[in-house]
């Protein structure tokens, strides 16, 4: 899911390519996105868990946000800045990740009811296939300067899926 690592085909694809899955992995996206829109369950804040990846850091950022994005020094560079100011305010814990395997160790934690997941397509279908049916609002990321280097997400979608999660948002 939120991992961006360069090593699963990620490598061939290029600045400016759309960071979307295969039709199969965008075919359970979008069924993921129609089952969690029948939800009416709201969670409380300490049972979410926002999970992104580390290439939204800006890459020249010396700040080790990888244990504790509270560190992020909030200079505006990237979307880290909105993104833990975002959570902060709702008190939802966020993670950024390096790779797969600890996105999906946060995925499956028994404490974590519900995920608002940061990635591309093709890592968001891969957290889907592990999610065990938890609930899981998906949020992709773009790729401004090519794929797993200083991405980029609109935090507004953000706010809006953990908003959703709270119960405080709109329903579809
Ligand atoms: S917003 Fe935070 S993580 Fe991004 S460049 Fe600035 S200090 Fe670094």
């Amino acid at each position: 899911m939120a991992t961006h690592s360069a090593h699963d085909g990620h490598s061939q694809r290029k600045k400016g390519d759309d960071p979307r899955g295969s039709f199969i992995e965008e075919g359970l996206i979008s069924f993921n996105r129609w089952r969690v829109s029948r939800r009416r369950h709201a969670f409380r804040a300490d049972e979410i868990a926002v999970i992104c990846p580390h290439c939204l850091q800006y890459s020249e950022c010396t700040v080790k946000i990888l244990n504790d994005a509270t560190k992020c020094r909030r200079c505006g560079r990237c979307s880290i800045k909105d993104l833990v100011e975002i959570t902060s305010a709702q008190k939802v814990p966020i993670y950024f990740v390096s790779g797969g395997r600890q996105a999906i160790r946060l995925l499956k934690d028994p404490s974590v009811k519900a995920v608002v997941a940061v990635a591309c397509g093709k890592e968001l279908f891969a957290g889907l296939l592990r999610s065990g049916g938890k609930t899981v609002v998906t949020v992709r990321n773009v790729w401004p300067h090519g794929p797993c280097k200083d991405t980029s997400v609109d935090a507004s979608q953000v706010a809006k899926a953990i908003a959703d999660l709270l119960g405080r948002g709109e329903r579809r």
